[in-house]
């Protein structure tokens, strides 16, 4: 699975990191999100969906 991330799209409300915190992350200064690994294994798909269906900006994508 991959996982992509549109800092531009972020809006920095962090729900990817409640929900997913093994795969996202998000920087100290302006709390948006970083990847904490683009390529995920395929039973973390589910944790991964979760966070991609509670962000409210549309800035994450699971492929
Ligand atoms: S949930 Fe969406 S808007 Fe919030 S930090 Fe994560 S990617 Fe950014």
């Amino acid at each position: 699975m991959k996982v992509t991330a549109d800092r531009d799209r972020c809006i920095g409300a962090g729900m990817c990191v409640l929900t997913a915190p093994a795969i996202f992350d998000q920087d100290q200064d302006e709390a948006m999100v970083i990847l904490r690994d683009e390529t995920p294994p395929e039973d973390a798909r589910r944790v991964v969906e979760d966070a991609v269906n509670r962000c409210p900006s549309g800035a994450i994508q699971v492929h």
